[in-house]
């Protein structure tokens, strides 16, 4: 049986702690040589440099392959373009597109929507990059439902894309009624989880508010409880339990591998992949 993909997603450090702590967990990550890295971009083109600053180190310090993110939301076309054509100088061969946060609600972006960027990047640049985009196994939270938000989905991949990476998610079962759906409406892309280690109880509650993704209330009404207590060790004992748990129902079950959101910590990622068995590669 092929190995699961493996990959591991950054975002760019903002001040000098941020950028040792970044470094240190690059290097224990990459040390487990996943297929590739993602570097995140923020909205509103905030921390473009940034993002160009953390992909162009990660692939000077290593031959691991970096999937930069880009998003609908720079200034304009013409940099956009120029993001690309400097990504393309120093290699890189795979993208995440993105439409991205919309940062004050009211910039609709380069273009209005992920799949028009997807074309638009196929247009120019044929198969030049590997694109992966985003989706949703509990619906985006803009979307009116589910079935639109998976129409969606389907276009842009007919637009162009070779994957996509979910948004995370603490229920196996919509994962896969996610991705049967999907085959049905003729997507035939691999559909990479997206994997949320659980370390901390107030910023995993404020950020699933935001994305709309699901807290099952048995995993919820604990890490409250613990964090209430102070009880640090038992979150993340359990948190640990939970998400290895779902790790291995979704590779059990034939999710083609997975994609760590690492927040730049290196140990919650590095103790699933080793106890998946992901940490002899
Ligand atoms: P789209 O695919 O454009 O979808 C956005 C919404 O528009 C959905 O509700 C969709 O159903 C709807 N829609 C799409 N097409 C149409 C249409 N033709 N007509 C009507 N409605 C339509 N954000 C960042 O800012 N930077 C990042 O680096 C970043 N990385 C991410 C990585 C992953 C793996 C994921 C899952 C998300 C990431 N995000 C990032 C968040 C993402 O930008 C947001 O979720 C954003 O709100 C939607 O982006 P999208 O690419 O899915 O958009």
């Amino acid at each position: 049986m092929e190995a699961p993909q493996l990959s591991f997603e950054f975002f760019p450090p903002r001040d000098d702690v941020q950028t040792a702590r970044f470094r240190t967990a690059r290097d224990r990550l990459l040390a487990l040589h996943p297929d590739y890295v993602s570097v995140t971009f923020g909205a509103g083109g905030s921390t473009r440099s940034r993002t160009v600053d953390t992909v162009r180190e990660i692939a000077e310090a290593s031959g691991i392959p970096v999937a930069p993110h880009i998003s609908c939301m720079s200034e304009d076309l013409d940099s956009l373009r120029q993001l690309l054509e400097s990504y393309d100088r120093f290699g890189v061969k795979r993208l995440v597109v993105l439409r991205g946060d919309r940062p004050s609600g009211r910039y609709a972006g380069v273009f209005e929507h992920a799949a028009d960027l997807v074309a638009d990047i196929r247009q120019r640049w044929g198969s030049r990059f590997h694109l992966e985009v985003a989706c949703y196994p509990e619906h985006h939270p803009e979307s009116p439902s589910p079935a639109a938000d998976l129409r969606h989905f389907r276009d842009k991949v007919a637009a162009g894309a070779d994957g996509a990476i979910t948004q995370y998610f603490f229920n196996a079962e919509c994962y896969f009624r996610f991705v049967d759906d999907a085959r049905a409406l003729g997507v035939d892309v691999p559909i990479v989880p997206g994997v949320m280690p659980i370390t901390n109880y107030q910023g995993l509650a404020r950020f699933s508010r935001t994305c709309g993704a699901e807290i099952p209330q048995w995993i919820d009404k604990r890490l409250q409880a613990w964090d209430a207590e102070g009880d640090r060790e038992s979150l993340i004992e359990f948190g640990h339990e939970v998400v290895c748990n779902l790790c291995r129902r979704l590779l059990d079950g034939g999710a083609p591998g997975l994609h760590f959101y690492t927040l730049n910590r290196a140990g919650p990622s590095l103790r699933l992949c080793s106890d998946l068995g992901l940490g002899n590669r």
